[in-house]
């Protein structure tokens, strides 16, 4: 059985990665029945939301350039 630990971790890892879909039955079935962690989950998708605008503002743009590692590194603020 996985931990909520264990749940937290690969759900932001779920974000950049698909899991095994044995993985992803766990995962679901842990939060089906876990209190705290449809509220991780909804925060990481919030957050990942975020991101993506973030994203897609920078790439419309023209007033603000940013290389690709720049972005990289506010992606990953915005995440944590
Ligand atoms: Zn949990």
């Amino acid at each position: 059985m996985l931990s909520c630990k264990d749940v937290s971790r690969l759900l932001s890892l779920s974000m950049d990665q698909s899991l095994p879909l044995r993985k992803r039955v766990e995962i679901r079935l842990h939060i089906w029945f876990c209190k705290a962690c449809p509220n991780i989950e909804k925060q990481l998708l919030f957050l990942r939301q975020a991101a993506r605008k973030l994203d897609e503002e920078m790439l419309h743009s023209d007033r603000v350039e940013l290389g690709a590692e720049a972005r990289e590194r506010i992606r990953k603020a915005v995440r944590q």
